[in-house]
């Protein structure tokens, strides 16, 4: 083909992308609702030439851009294979399930597509299988959930575990009938053949367009999973949706952590293993037994280090460290007797065998943390220059304590690094998405965190009409976020319009201690005024039942706080007023956040403008995109945070937000509220 006949043809392909984004293209024919909007035409030729090129296109898609679209119809009509990656899991099944399939659909392409996710996501039959047979369960409900895993393996075509709602995401017998990369067996496994992780993986392998998540394509990038690796050289286009996610789960797969469960469950599968498949090769159980006793005696040893439950601590922070050093060095003496039998053993039994590995792992692990403890503190508070290894490859150690268990964690501080050396060794198209990428219009933020260099950036803003269809609220009068009563006033200001509008509202807060102040002077105040509107608070239930009651009731009130100021999508009058405390900065004594600022500083940045305020503009960006989710709906934005108006970096988050109309009283506020009946009924 000559260069003339490549130029045409691609301009042929583009033409028909964009043609297909017509009032009476492919998508509106096919697509019931389905509105023509220009950016998201627009959005679609970018992607598209981001493909011929195998170049990097950065796009932000403000809400209601229609960006699902705007990147499947170019991935799919360019053709090759395409690998799409989405926030979460729930969101990995809705494009799977519904966004791709209407797609392919309206655009007639006949395309083999696959849904993979983590391996602890399917079902184990092996470890089902053993646990059947071990019959060694604690508890009645854990017999019980595994008769309804054993009935779901023997029907499902999946073995996906979503498809299980009757086992709750969170019971005890998840870990006993999935599998680890540590102890699955692999193609020496009796039950490979019908492996439900590798009919995924087989399954992933063959496709045309293979969905999956941030965290699976993100372990697989840091070598911590083995289910992408395969085939992605042989992709084509790389799809990353929600990718202001990206930075803050490259840092969780990049870094490391060791958990005390984790330990334990370590020493329950020697023990286990170890009395079943080499009965008479060691002592198996007081071997097992010194070791969870040594991890429990580091669990004791935290807390007389002054680490109280609750808390996330940096190493350097630990008022008396050097005491935790003798806990290490007897859990790793424990763990070396542990390997050492396992080693005695080797090469009777597969599964027994890859324990050493995971001992030998362990104790590697045991050793760093050993190492960090007995680091003077003067070593790693240095505010000095960095030194050249530090800029390579930054991180922060940590510890938190929760009532009976402790994590230790190394958190890279610079996590777009390793994501840029993958990007680097990956020859295809990446397509990076999200609606909220920016702040005050600029992407050097998230360019800096993701590391990739050479992108090309786009925005669309949302074609939504802000001024006419919502109304910013900024209250007169406030107390400063940081006055003790602040919690109380926000609810006090926010009931008058909560009361007027029918509930409809979502309160978000910033920390954890606010939602339950909020509520309970919610709570006064209904109780005071006779008036009870159903309440949902954060840590009651499940997000998800909060969301689904939320929905169901059209006259609720939903205070949460940061895991609801993203991912929501309530249409139509059921959210109509959201309320935001204040701007969402990352609390400076958190570990991540004050090791983040000094490293900045050290390299010469300046931590606030280049990380907290961007930080906080992109969260409250998510948090205000929750009101006004389609062209039809309309309400109010109400922000607690005189900071807003007062500070110098106020008006750089006002400036980064839609295009509202503000008021400052009440009365208007409600009177917008009020213009219009209600049906108070969600449309999804
Ligand atoms: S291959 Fe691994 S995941 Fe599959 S059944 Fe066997 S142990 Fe389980």
């Amino acid at each position: 083909m000559t260069a003339a006949t490549v130029a045409t043809r691609s301009e042929n392909v583009r033409a028909r992308i964009v043609a297909a984004f017509d009032r009476d293209g492919a998508l509106a024919r096919a697509v019931p609702g389905f509105a023509a909007r220009p950016s998201q035409a627009e959005m679609a030729a970018a992607v598209y030439d981001a493909i011929e090129n195998g170049s990097t296109l950065i796009a932000e898609a403000g809400t209601g851009t229609g960006k699902t679209f705007a990147y499947l119809v170019p991935a799919l009509i360019a053709g090759g294979k395409v690998l799409v990656s989405s926030g979460t899991k729930p969101l990995q099944d809705q494009l799977f399930r519904k966004d791709l399939p209407a797609v392919l659909d309206a655009l007639h392409i006949n395309a083999a597509t696959a849904l993979l996710k983590g391996r602890a996501n399917y079902v184990c039959l092996h470890r089902t299988a053993r646990a059947e047979s071990e019959g060694m369960l604690p508890t009645r409900e854990d017999v019980v959930h595994l008769r309804s895993v054993i009935r779901f393996a023997s029907t499902t075509s999946t073995g996906d575990r979503a498809e299980l709602a009757e086992v709750p995401e969170n019971a005890a017998i998840w870990p006993l009938v999935t599998s680890t990369r540590d102890n699955c067996l692999g193609a020496e496994c009796p039950r490979f053949a019908e492996c439900f992780v590798y009919k995924a993986r087989r399954e992933a392998q063959g496709a045309d367009i293979v969905v999956v998540n941030h965290h699976l394509f993100m372990a697989d990038l840091a070598f911590r999973d083995d289910s992408i690796r395969d085939f992605l050289p042989t992709v084509d286009t790389v799809i990353l949706d929600e990718a202001h996610q990206l930075p803050a789960i490259a840092a969780d797969f990049f870094g490391a952590s060791l958990s005390l469960a984790q330990l334990l469950e370590a020493g329950r599968d020697a023990r286990s293993l170890g009395l079943s498949r080499a009965p008479d090769g060691a002592s198996w159980i007081t071997l097992t037994h010194r070791f969870e006793r040594a991890v429990r005696d580091l669990r004791l040893a935290l807390g007389n280090a002054g680490l109280a439950i609750g808390s996330r601590t940096p190493v350097e922070r630990i008022p008396r460290r050097a005491d935790l050093i003798p806990a290490f060095d007897e859990l790793d003496g424990c763990a070396a007797e542990v390997l050492r039998a396992l080693e005695i053993n080797r090469g009777r039994d597969a599964e027994l065998d890859l324990l050493i590995g995971r001992f030998s792992e362990l104790r590697r692990e045991l050793k760093d943390w050993t190492q960090a403890v007995g680091t003077p503190a003067h070593a790693e508070e240095n505010e000095g220059p960095p030194d050249p290894t530090e800029q390579s490859n930054p991180s922060v150690r940590w510890i938190s304590v929760s009532t009976h268990g402790a994590q230790f964690n190394q958190t890279p501080l610079a996590p777009g690094q390793a994501l840029a050396r993958a990007r680097e060794a990956q020859p295809q198209a990446w397509i990076l998405t999200s609606a909220t990428l920016t702040a005050a219009g600029r992407f050097d933020h998230f360019l800096a965190e993701v590391g990739i260099e050479g992108a090309t950036t786009a925005r669309w803003n949302s074609p939504f009409d802000f001024p006419q269809q919502a109304l910013l609220y900024l209250p007169k009068s406030l107390p400063s976020p940081n006055d003790a009563r602040f919690a109380q006033v926000v609810a006090e200001a926010a009931w008058p319009l909560v009361r007027a509008n029918g509930g409809r509202a979502f309160i978000l807060c910033t920390t954890l201690r606010a939602v339950d102040k909020v509520a309970d002077r919610l709570r006064q105040l209904m109780a005071l005024d006779d008036q009870q509107l159903p309440l949902l608070v954060q840590g009651t239930t499940t997000r998800r039942a909060l969301i689904d009651a939320f929905r169901a009731s059209g006259s609720a009130i939903l205070v949460g706080s940061i895991s609801f100021w993203e991912g929501i999508d309530i249409r139509g009058d059921a959210l109509s007023l959201v309320v935001i405390d204040k701007l969402p900065f990352a609390p400076p004594v958190d570990p991540v956040v004050e090791a983040k600022i000094r490293y900045l500083r050290r390299i010469g940045r300046n931590p606030f403008n280049e990380y907290q305020l961007p930080e906080a503009i992109m969260l409250m960006k998510q948090g205000v995109g929750r009101l006004i989710r389609d062209e039809t709906d309309r309400g109010v934005l109400m922000i607690l945070d005189e900071r807003l108006l007062t500070k110098p970096y106020g008006k750089v988050v006002l400036a980064s937000l839609p295009p509202f109309a503000r008021t400052r009283t009440e009365a208007e506020a409600i009177e917008f509220l009020t213009r219009r009946p209600s049906t108070g009924r969600a449309r999804t």
